[in-house]
């Protein structure tokens, strides 16, 4: 095995942060009881802010950023895994408090680690990953709210993102009737090729701007934040469940009680990174098993390590479609 490892590191100098590459070796890595040979990461929304300091993401300096990876065990005092064993990673503080994916070696703790699921690769692992993981989550709380394929419409918001494609492409295999909501309506044959039954404007949300506004939502991931999900609750139908799940349009929300005490409508929140691993292997294996291969695929691309720094800005700009699978190796 090589002496150094690749890695892209972020560091900080007078309140400034700057990511470039680096080659590392094992003693620099923190402590952990299990060593993973990353194969693949991915580029979500927040590893963007991490790698470009542009959001308060990174707690610790020198960072490797990256919230997700996957790849082989090569060592873990664990008995639970041995020598070659694959497995994935997401979330955990991976990337703001923890070194995460994108180097190709990681040190962290066993109980990080989820098995690979049977069914899936490691590429496909990272065409999921925290965007998948939180797709499922979401599916998990409309289900524990009632919502049922066949029980009204769900809209989803940004939905030409990668929480959002995934999110579309998994309700609408299930059978849910989805509403895509996307800034990109050039992006409408794809968003319907992923499963959408309609594609609306970004602008039509949150001109839904009344208390409460007709029904017409039996439930809805949101990506977006701000007046889109203000819009999302006004217009929840009875009994409606709506989960938020993100800010990329603003942290704000402006909402009144109606939807609450007059329709009955559950706001509820995701948070990927902190969830439980009961609940974590099972929406991993739901995965595996729900997601279909053909829109997985159509919605990834897989990228080197060395293009991170201008991806992320590209999906800051709101100019990536679907998901980065990022090859460590590379
Ligand atoms: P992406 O950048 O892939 O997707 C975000 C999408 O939001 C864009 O593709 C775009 O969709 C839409 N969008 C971007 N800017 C704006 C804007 N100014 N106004 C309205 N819509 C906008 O990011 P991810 O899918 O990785 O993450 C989506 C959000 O979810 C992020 O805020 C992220 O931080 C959050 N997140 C939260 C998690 C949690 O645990 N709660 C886990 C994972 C992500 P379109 O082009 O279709 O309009």
């Amino acid at each position: 095995m090589p002496e150094t490892f690749r890695a892209l590191l972020v560091e900080e100098a007078q309140g400034e942060t700057r990511a470039g590459f680096r080659d590392l070796r094992d003693e620099e890595l923190p402590q952990g009881d299990t060593l993973v040979e990353v194969a693949f990461s991915s580029l979500n929304y927040k590893d963007a802010l991490a790698v470009t300091g542009a959001g308060k993401v990174v707690r610790r300096f020198p960072m490797v950023p990256g919230i997700d990876l996957a790849g082989r065990i090569l060592k873990s005092s664990d008995p639970s895994f041995k020598l070659g064993d694959l497995v994935l990673a997401t979330g955990c503080g991976l990337g703001e408090t923890r070194w995460g994916g994108y180097a190709q070696r990681a040190r962290v703790p066993s109980e990080w680690l989820v098995p690979l699921p049977r069914g899936l690769s490691l590429q496909e692992a990272m065409g999921l990953g925290t965007a998948g993981f939180t797709a499922m989550i979401s599916l998990l709380i409309l289900e524990e709210h009632g919502v049922a394929p066949g029980g009204g419409e769900v809209v989803v918001t940004g939905a030409a993102g990668g929480v959002g494609s995934l999110c579309v492409a998994l309700l609408s295999a299930l059978g849910y009737k989805v509403v895509a909501s996307t800034g990109r309506l050039g992006e409408t044959e794809f968003l319907k090729s992923l499963g959408a039954s309609e594609v609306i404007g970004r602008e039509t949300l949150p001109s839904l701007s009344r208390p409460l506004e007709s029904e017409q939502w039996a439930g809805a991931v949101d990506s977006v934040g701000g007046a889109t999900l203000a819009g999302i609750l006004a217009s929840a139908s009875r009994h409606g469940c709506v989960v938020a799940c993100g800010l990329a349009g603003d942290t704000g929300l402006k909402t009144t009680v109606f939807p609450f005490i007059l329709r009955g409508v559950t706001l509820a929140g995701v948070d990927s990174m902190a969830t439980p691993m009961p609940r974590r292997r099972k929406a991993w294996e739901r995965l595996a098993k729900e997601m279909p291969k053909s829109a997985l695929a159509s919605l990834m691309g897989i990228r080197p390590l060395s293009d991170i720094p201008a991806l992320s800005q590209e999906i800051l700009a709101g100019k990536i479609r679907g998901r980065v699978v990022v090859d460590v190796s590379a």
